[in-house]
């Protein structure tokens, strides 16, 4: 929990005003430990044997044959897209409801984004609107797993598969999580993952791709290595960047790494529980999550007068967030012609407007949802919880 700002030791009083937010970080001596254990080693900083012992516990974390850190879940989705070779004059489909990450990343190599409505159940992209907005110039569509959650994922292999293109999963926000007991991240050519704060574990910033295909996987570390085979021997086999990650991250991963099965119970723990104290709340819609498989980064929820309940949360000093705008409405790409639309995003809209993240942070207490979860009783007038 926060320090009460007005120093003002308030633990069971909430009539004090503490501030719930909506999200906050969560490290300790532990990431400390590691990294002063890194830098009494007098290491070059920069990524070598810790940045590989991460990527390798990643890998075996999910399940994949490789792993590569880089910078951040956007760069890491960016390097997914460059190594499968699209670039200008391709398309690459993605949701409508997203982090812009994903269609930017599409846009840094050059392609256009195509943006596709997604499914009412679980928020992911639809395969029959993908379907409709398919062309020729259609390389690749990427599926985001939003909160953990992954649709019709199998479906959406196999069509890619018959039409010959690319799938590449924007997994930032699944760690933790899978679809048929498999990790996702390896239903496509390539698992895009982010290590940002709010992502189930994190290194400040910092991302990873993983794959099962080592063609794809040894393209990847030239592309964030400026094209070379090798650090220090400058022969360039590809245009490259410089993407690498440094060990110091490394290390506060690695420690990150070991509480990630009691963060997996923690995050699932919590949304039963606010699925629990807000089950007879008629207004409140949970999505169907599979909590044996998902684990929902954030606690999600569907509301009607959302601005109104949120308002009403705030001044009870509780923070929470809407979920991403519809993309095509942004002004970043409404009437830009480097991106394209289709006819309908009915569902995006709906959940655009109706979907809110509740406070999910790790530092949470049964005590905390329960204050959370009387105060939204408060507002829709029904009897608190126990
Ligand atoms: C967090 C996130 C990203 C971007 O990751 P960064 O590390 O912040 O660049 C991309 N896609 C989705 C779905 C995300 O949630």
């Amino acid at each position: 929990m926060e320090l009460d700002p007005k120093g003002i030791s308030s633990k069971n009083n909430y009539s004090l005003m503490k501030t719930i937010n909506q999200y906050e970080p969560s490290y300790g001596i532990e990431e400390a430990k590691e990294v002063e254990a890194y830098l009494k080693t007098n290491g070059w900083l920069t990524e070598f044997r810790q940045t590989r012992r991460f990527e390798e516990e990643l890998a075996k974390f999910t399940g994949a044959k490789y792993c590569s850190v880089v910078i951040n879940g956007t760069v890491s989705l960016f390097i997914a897209l460059k190594a499968l070779g699209i670039g200008r004059g391709n398309e690459v489909i993605v949701p409508d409801i997203t982090m812009a990450a994903t269609p930017n990343a599409a846009l840094l190599c050059g392609a256009t984004p195509v943006f596709v409505d997604i499914e009412p159940h679980s928020h992911c992209i639809d395969l029959n609107q993908i379907k409709k907005a398919i062309s020729k110039k259609t390389k690749a569509v990427i599926h985001v797993s939003l909160n953990g959650r992954a649709g019709e994922l199998s479906m959406l292999k196999k069509f890619c598969k018959e039409k010959g293109l690319h799938l590449i999963e924007d997994a930032a926000q699944s760690l933790g999580s899978f679809y048929n007991g498999r990790h996702l991240g390896l239903n496509g050519a390539v698992g895009s993952f982010s290590l940002s704060i709010h992502k189930l574990i994190t290194t400040g910033q910092g991302g990873f791709v993983i794959t099962n295909n080592k063609q794809i996987h040894d393209s990847i570390k030239m592309l964030k290595d400026f094209g070379r085979k090798k650090g220090g021997m400058d022969n360039y086999l590809k245009v490259g960047w410089n993407f690498k990650f440094t060990d110091i991250q490394a290390s506060f991963g690695i420690a990150q790494l070991r509480k990630i099965d009691d963060r997996i119970k923690f995050k699932r723990w919590l949304f039963d529980l606010y699925k629990n104290f807000l089950s007879d709340v008629s207004q409140i819609k949970f999505l169907e999550t599979d909590l044996t498989q998902t684990t929902p980064w954030f606690v999600d929820i569907m509301v009607n007068n959302r601005n109104s309940l949120m308002k009403y949360l705030k001044e009870k000093g509780i923070d929470t967030r809407p979920v991403y705008p519809a993309l095509h409405t942004q002004h970043a790409y409404n009437g830009s012609s480097d991106v394209k639309f289709t006819n309908s995003y009915r569902e995006s809209e709906r959940v655009a407007k109706k979907c809110l993240w509740l406070p999910s942070s790790f530092t949470l207490k049964e005590e905390d949802i329960r204050y959370i979860c009387n105060v939204i009783r408060e507002y829709y007038k029904i009897k608190k919880v126990l």
